[in-house]
């Protein structure tokens, strides 16, 4: 089995078409053991489909609706987002549960919507700073996917976890290594106590000012199977040192021949 690191690159509302097809013209070259995507504006879906087509680079979008289709102003769904030949979208992102108040129920509806569509979801958590400070980390991831693990069922594995505390992301102080063992291995095991062997296939990263410099010593952490980066994202030469580092870190694939 490939035990490739995936690398999501989160542009936020930033970027143009021009951008896009710079990242492609450095990317044209693949590195086994990195799988590399970026997650776009939506007004960005179709050159980044044009530019990365010829390349090893993915795409996808940074949120979904939980409806299909109907009068829902401004939403799009992800089988519009599906429709670009996007592989992923970034969902239930800090950012969105803070500025645009949304639920762990309504990330479940996202989060199927999403799969219904052939999207890879890519579930975003983590606790705030007085969360942290408070102790309540355990008690803020549990709540942010317990719902979605009941809801899912044997569809668990289909999905992606990112781990971002919030007081991490765009600070430019990625969480120690130490603590990101620990915390994904809390999120491991939450997940296999109440999915059983579906939780085994789930992907967890690590996301929060994640860089060039620091890349290499998060990725080479066996629990962390990518990263979900931020500003990093935005400049190609960053992004392509980050996937080199996650090349680095991938073991082998293994042959299921015996
Ligand atoms: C993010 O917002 O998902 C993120 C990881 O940002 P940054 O890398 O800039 O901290």
């Amino acid at each position: 089995m490939s035990a490739a690191k995936l690398v999501i690159g989160n542009w936020k509302m930033n970027g143009s078409a021009s951008q896009v097809r710079a990242f492609a013209n450095l990317a044209a070259c693949e590195w086994p053991g990195c799988e590399a995507a970026l997650c776009v504006p939506y007004p960005l879906l179709p050159a980044a489909q044009m530019a990365f087509g010829a390349t090893p680079l993915r795409w996808g979008a940074q949120d979904c609706s939980a409806e299909d289709d109907g009068a829902f102003t401004g939403e799009v769904s992800a089988r519009m987002i599906r429709e670009f030949g996007a592989r992923y979208v970034i969902v239930g992102h800090s950012e969105r549960r803070a500025g645009h108040a949304e639920t762990d129920g309504q990330i479940v509806g996202k989060v199927q919507h999403a799969l219904a569509a052939g999207l890879t979801p890519i579930v975003c958590v983590g606790e705030k700073a007085e969360e942290r400070d408070g102790e309540q980390t355990a008690m803020v991831l549990r709540r942010q996917l317990l719902q979605l693990v009941r809801a899912l069922g044997r569809d668990l594995g289909s999905i992606v976890i990112a781990y971002e505390p919030v007081w991490a992301i765009g600070s430019g102080d990625a969480a120690a290594p130490g603590m990101i063992d620990h915390t994904l291995g809390f999120i491991a095991d939450m997940l296999t106590f109440h999915a059983g062997s579906s939780a085994s296939a789930v992907r967890i990263l690590y996301g929060g000012s994640v860089n060039p410099r620091n890349a290499e010593a998060i990725l080479s952490r066996k629990p962390v199977a990518g990263v979900l980066v931020g500003s990093a994202a935005l400049a190609p030469a960053d992004f392509m040192d980050i996937c080199k580092a996650a090349a680095r870190c991938s073991t082998p694939a293994t042959s299921d021949a015996t």
